[in-house]
């Protein structure tokens, strides 16, 4: 091995360990390439609802400005639906880094987010368990991993109103239960690569 290829094992080696030690690194090699073009911004269907624009977040990462990141809600907006990325003249993925921001919100437990987390993770619960979404348990664990007894009582307008039209189920299903199990353990084993 001759001493240039040594030093490209350490780098990259060093830019593992880095990305291991601080998420937001990782985040910003996915953006590094950004030419400001703002393609995704016009390409969002969700911008008219962010504070920040797409492009106007890739450039705050980049400066490593994580109070304007996290105090944005424009992340936690993000749908998912990929359009910001098919057009995006680099090919940057960022549909990724909108997940890899939500990923570092709720692993900080980031109060502004811990009530769309814990929404996000008893829904993921439910559809792990049964199959597909059981509302009552759904929400049943959501107002548990909420802790105030009032977030019932918040609920309980919109649960009549769904009631009423037979949107909420309370029969129990069996057919489904941990159907997915295996699906969910290998996104998880991708996830940690
Ligand atoms: S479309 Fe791509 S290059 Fe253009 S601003 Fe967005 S991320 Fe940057
Ligand atoms: S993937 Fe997210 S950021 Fe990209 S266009 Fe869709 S909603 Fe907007």
């Amino acid at each position: 091995m001759n001493q240039l290829e040594k030093i490209d094992i350490e780098q990259e080696s060093d830019a593992v360990h880095l990305h291991a030690k601080d998420p937001l690194a990782k985040i910003q090699n996915m953006v590094s390439a950004c030419i400001q073009c703002g393609t995704c911004t016009g390409s969002c269907p969700n911008a008219f609802a962010m504070d920040l624009m797409p492009r106007q977040l890739w450039q705050l990462v980049l400066l490593e400005e994580k109070e304007s990141i996290f105090s944005s809600k424009t992340f936690s907006l993000c749908s998912a639906c990929y359009y910001c990325m098919l057009r995006c003249p680099r090919g940057l993925p960022l549909t990724e880094v909108m997940s890899a921001l939500k990923q570092m919100a709720a692993k900080d437990d980031l109060p502004r987010y811990r009530k769309s987390i814990r929404f996000y993770k008893s829904f993921m619960h439910s559809v792990r368990c049964h199959g597909r979404v059981k509302e009552t348990a759904f929400m049943t664990r959501y107002f548990i991993s909420m802790k105030n007894p009032l977030t019932p009582f918040l609920f309980a307008p919109l649960g009549m109103r769904l009631m009423g039209k037979g949107k909420i189920s309370f029969e129990g299903f069996s057919r489904g239960e941990r159907v997915l199990e295996a699906i969910f353990r290998k996104v998880e084993a991708i996830e940690k690569g």
